[in-house]
């Protein structure tokens, strides 16, 4: 291998810039191809343990474009947190019923993905006949660019190579797995942009486990079959992921569901994922796309783990290609199934009592004395595999729902909102001149933010929200946006407030949580006063209160006394906790429409 390596290092040195990118897709464990012009004995990917740089990827993706160039291209599409452009490899015909994509190295230390993409594309053009009609591929080759560039040895303290591998966080140490619908780096704001022109029917994002240790080299986290709900959750669950099972079978690879322990060890029962919009398949639901997250085991060989997510991404092709006209068919079905709801699931719960038995191998855990702790420590038993049933939860409800509206007004106030909504490719009008309508008005009544920032934010969950119709003022230029449109779901899920991942819950909406204008009490008082003599019935709610409170030793002090008078008069600005965002229910025609 090394007199190979270095006929290929020589090329990368002294070659002409087209060789130079040859060798090295080959130098990084590609199987070249004779079209290359290059022997197809390149190092087997089975020994390899090294991974690509940025630089080294995109050069090889370059090298693929130019070589093929009526079968695949490489281009940018948007700005990373660290000015390097993101990339999308793109195969097949544009036109192609079937639309898949593949994401890579947004956790830059998991990066089997990238090795495996690299391969898959290669191989897929090393003859005419292996790029199958009827599908187009994109390949996003590295999307955390910023985390890939912090190349290190070891930050993946519990992971069996590649030697060198990226960092998680991007270059605002943000976990892009969190970022798609805040779009706090410009990574996701690309992304979203190019997800909703690509559209992909089924989308992948690869990576690597972490957790226990079990004889699976590959696992699998599929759109979560509750939440995405509807003919395609129903066809996902029972139809398409066993299929994938089986392909991967077959093949002799047996991929186990992703081992979310629910106790101390997987024997104690594993449970589905919840991957809501924050994270790339959840995002994917909200444009009907399936999902799939490939988590390869963290302690199996890099090679191997390169291997596996390769024979998934095969599986998968075959399987979709199999299943195109069926996936098209329920997409659409999926939209207009969304459409026809009064109320849409917004969050999500797992139920605790549907219980289901998975057959599933492992490896018995045992616990010995730590010499370094003292205490008690766990070990999996190698050389003690079993197979049984342990228990599965994947059974999920919703617990919270909101209306599927009509349209939505988005003033244009909230910019970065609508920045989102350009990246999504939302359809919209604009309010043609100022005007006041009656229109529907969410107030925030329970709310409760996270007390630590979690990626960048405080977290916000909306409890309560109550609705009525209100006289709103909107300006020329606000946006009216209908939900009768492709991105309707992802309209719903972002911008209902109780959604989990609502812009809300986000804080984008944070400012009009605060109360911007006070009283003095000594100047109110008289105020009051008034209030109370002019409105009989405003001064016998106002005095049984008092007594119903100093009955119960509650405290009602003379300041919250005048503050509860001063919410009642036409002082107060009545829009603290009133939700930005108005919505035209579904009964209701939309104005200004031509
Ligand atoms: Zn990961």
């Amino acid at each position: 291998m090394l007199q190979f390596l270095t006929f290929d290092l020589m090329n990368l040195f002294l070659g002409d810039p087209i060789r130079r990118r040859r060798a090295l897709i080959c130098s990084l464990g590609i199987i070249c191809s004779p079209f290359l012009g290059l022997r197809a004995q390149a190092q087997p990917a089975s020994e390899s343990n090294s991974t690509p740089t940025w630089e080294q990827v995109i050069s090889a993706y370059t090298a693929l474009a130019e070589a093929h160039p009526d079968q695949a291209a490489l281009r940018e599409f948007g700005s990373s947190d660290v000015g390097r452009p993101l990339h999308l490899f793109t195969l097949g015909p544009d036109t192609a019923a079937l639309r898949i994509l593949v994401n890579n190295a947004i956790h830059p230390g998991e990066p089997c993905g990238v090795n495996a993409s690299l391969q898959w594309a290669t191989s897929l053009l090393s003859a005419p006949e292996n790029l199958p009609p009827g599908v187009h591929i994109g390949i996003v080759p590295m999307y955390n660019i910023g985390g890939g560039l912090r190349r290190n040895c070891c930050t993946r303290a519990n992971q069996n190579g590649p030697e060198e591998y990226g960092f998680r966080g991007n270059a605002r140490n943000l976990d892009l797995n969190r970022d798609f619908i805040k779009c706090d780096s410009r990574n996701a704001l690309s992304f979203n942009r190019m997800f909703s022109e690509f559209l992909p029917d089924v989308f992948v994002d690869t990576h690597t486990s972490n957790g226990a240790d079990y004889p699976a080299t590959l696992t699998l986290i599929a759109t979560q079959p509750d939440k995405l709900g509807g003919p395609l959750g129903t066809w996902l669950e029972a139809e398409f992921t066993p299929m994938l099972y089986a392909g991967m079978s077959e093949r002799g690879e047996d991929m186990v569901p992703y081992v979310n322990s629910v106790k101390a060890t997987p024997d104690g029962g594993i449970s589905d994922f919840l991957e809501t919009p924050r994270y790339s398949t959840g995002y994917g639901a909200l444009h009907h796309a399936i999902g799939f997250t490939t988590e390869a085991h963290m302690l199996k060989p890099f090679a191997d783990r390169v291997g596996a997510t390769l024979m998934f991404l095969e599986v998968l092709l075959e399987t979709s290609l199999s299943q195109s006209e069926a996936l098209r068919e329920l997409k659409r079905a999926q939209h207009q199934a969304f459409l026809a709801l009064d109320n849409a699931p917004v969050a999500w719960e797992l139920d605790t009592n549907a219980i289901d038995a998975l057959e599933f191998s492992g490896y018995e855990a045992r616990y010995e004395w730590s010499a370094v702790t003292q205490e008690r420590r766990l070990k999996y038993d190698r050389s003690a595999p079993y197979t049984k049933s342990i228990d599965h939860l994947h059974t999920f409800r919703p617990s919270r729902t909101a209306p599927v509206p009509n349209a939505y007004i988005v003033p244009q106030a909230w910019r970065h909102v609508i920045e989102r909504l350009q990246a999504n490719g939302v359809r919209h009008f604009e309010v043609p001149k100022d005007t006041v309508v009656l229109l529907e008005v969410a107030r925030i009544e329970g709310h409760s933010p996270l007390g630590r920032p979690y990626e960048g934010h405080h977290y916000r969950k909306v409890e309560t929200v109550n609705r009525s119709l209100e006289q709103v003022h909107l300006f020329a230029g606000d946006w009216v946006v209908p939900t009768d449109q492709a991105a309707a779901r992802y309209l719903v899920e972002t911008l209902s407030p109780e959604a989990v991942d609502a812009f809300m819950a986000w804080n984008f909406f944070d400012s009009t949580l605060q109360q911007k204008e006070y009283f003095s009490s000594y100047v109110f008082e008289e105020t009051a006063e008034a209030m109370l003599k002019s409105n009989p019935g405003l001064k016998q709610e106002f005095e049984s209160l008092r007594n119903e409170k100093q009955e119960g030793g509650a405290t009602w002090s003379a300041r919250q006394q005048l503050d509860w008078l001063y919410k009642r008069s036409d002082h107060f600005e009545q829009t603290p906790a009133r939700y930005p965002v108005f919505s035209i229910p579904k009964n209701q025609p939309i104005p200004f429409y031509e």
